[in-house]
């Protein structure tokens, strides 16, 4: 697979995202916070989407206290939403916006670290469900708010481990193997027919509560911050990368 080159030194406008209407996935906690709480400093209206309340009510707060404008609470657990879930969420957004300008799939779960030998079938699922199946679905269910926009730009998150398999990253590897696919894809499918470009980036090793998950015994001190990858998410949500699409990224060189 090839990785595209970001711009060097890239510094976004304040303005960058100014009136865009962004819905991001996992916006209480990691990178997806960090993404949220970016996109509306500048200017995003951002809709906030995640499975724990009383996370996505303090990203909330902070966007408010901040002066950003004001986001719009989505919970949605993504393992046990279905296909009238995911319609009720766009015809909200329909509703309350007219359109949507970008989406950010971001949650995502770890799962077991262990071989395919051992690998428990029901884990197996729910990594699927939550890594795959649920941003096919939500994508679906958004993509007549997608259209509804002048330029709109969906981002799918990968991993190191979706683009070269390793041991013992078992559902999770397939799973980001499997977002790298849809993304190319989804783009091929909207490049002539849509103004709609869709894109993959790999954030590299990240300081969260994930990574902290993955690797127990690594010093979060030596690891980049959410806030450290921020400017290449501008970049590829925002107008600099216009008629950039099906391609895959590194948010970390
Ligand atoms: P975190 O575990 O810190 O955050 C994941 C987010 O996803 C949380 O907000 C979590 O919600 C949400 N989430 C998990 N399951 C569900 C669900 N069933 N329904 C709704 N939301 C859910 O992860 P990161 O910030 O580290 O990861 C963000 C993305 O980056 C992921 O796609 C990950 O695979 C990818 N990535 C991360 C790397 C890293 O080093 N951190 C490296 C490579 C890729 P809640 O807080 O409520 O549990």
């Amino acid at each position: 697979m090839t990785v595209s080159a970001l711009p060097s030194n890239y510094t976004p406008a304040p303005t960058l995202l100014h009136d865009r209407v962004i819905l991001v996935t996992g916006a209480g906690a990691g990178i997806g916070r960090c993404a949220a709480i970016t996109f509306a400093r500048h200017g995003a209206t951002v809709i906030l989407c995640g499975r724990t309340v009383a996370k996505l009510e303090s990203v909330y707060d902070e966007i408010l206290a901040s002066g950003g404008p004001e986001p719009a609470i989505h919970p949605l657990c993504l393992e046990g939403a279905t296909e009238t879930h995911y319609r009720e969420l766009a015809e909200q957004v329909t509703d309350q916006f007219g359109r949507l300008d970008g989406l950010l799939h971001n949650a995502a779960l770890l799962g077991e670290r262990t071989s395919l030998a051992n690998y428990g079938a029901a884990s197996w699922a729910r990594v699927l469900q939550v890594n795959v199946t649920a941003e096919f679905l939500l994508t679906k269910a958004l993509l007549p708010a997608l259209r509804q926009a002048t330029e709109a730009s969906v981002l799918f998150t990968s991993s190191g481990v979706g683009r070269e398999g390793r041991a013992f990253w078992g559902a999770y590897a397939v799973s980001k193997f499997a977002v790298e696919g849809m993304s190319q894809v989804l783009a091929a499918e909207l490049e002539r027919t849509s103004r709609i470009r869709v894109n993959c980036i790999n954030p590299g090793a990240t300081r969260t509560a994930m990574r902290a998950a993955a690797y127990p015994a690594e010093d979060p001190a030596t690891l980049k911050t959410p806030a450290d990858l921020m400017p290449a998410y501008l970049y590829l949500m925002g107008p600099d990368s216009r008629g950039v699409t099906g391609q895959s990224f590194d948010a970390q060189r």
